[in-house]
Parts: structure tokens; C-alpha cells; sequence
């Protein structure tokens, strides 16, 4: 019988217990594992968690409020600088070296 033992909210990963053993299956880095180590060892890896902070900024991304006028207008205002300092054809811009 298998049993589900935890789903990650976003079901990045699902960890279930069937037939005296677990197992892992990690969605976002298409892992499947059934030993313990080789379960604990995967959740706290380094290539784990980048797709997990990865995957986290992507789901909050469309949620994230537009700028601010303030915010939108100091953009504008850099950019306006920059143009007018170093003009906005690609040669001779400095930024070329
Ligand atoms: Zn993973």
C-alpha cells in the first residue's frame, strides 16, 4: 500500500512510503531517490535549493505590486542621464571595451 507521506505546498516534491522503503521524487530536479541518506542528502543539496529559490521567485513573481511612480520616474531620470552623457548609439558608448 503506498502512502503519501508529505507533498510540498507547490508540489515540488513528493515523499511517500510504500513497501518498507520511502521515496522521493523531486519534480523540479526529475531525482527520485528511496534510501534515507539518499533522500536527506538531496533536500539540503546545493543544486536542490537553487531550483527551489528559483522555482519560489517565479511563483511570487506575478504577484509582486508594479513599480512606484517614484521608482518609475528615477529609472526614467538614469536613463535620460546616461543617454544624454554617453548618447544611445552602441559605438562610443564606453561600455564597448
Ligand atoms: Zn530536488
Amino acid at each position: 500500500m503506498k502512502q503519501d507521506v508529505f507533498s510540498a505546498f507547490s508540489k515540488e516534491y513528493s515523499l511517500s512510503f510504500q513497501d518498507d522503503h520511502y521515496r522521493l521524487q523531486c519534480h523540479m530536479c526529475s531525482y527520485t531517490a528511496n534510501m534515507r541518506d539518499s533522500i536527506g542528502k538531496h533536500l539540503t543539496s546545493k543544486p536542490h535549493h537553487s531550483l527551489k529559490t528559483q522555482n519560489d521567485l517565479d511563483m511570487m513573481l506575478p504577484f509582486l505590486p508594479g513599480p512606484i511612480p517614484y521608482q518609475t520616474e528615477a529609472i526614467t531620470e538614469l536613463l535620460i542621464t546616461i543617454a544624454s552623457e554617453k548618447g544611445l548609439n552602441k559605438k562610443g558608448n564606453g561600455y564597448d571595451k
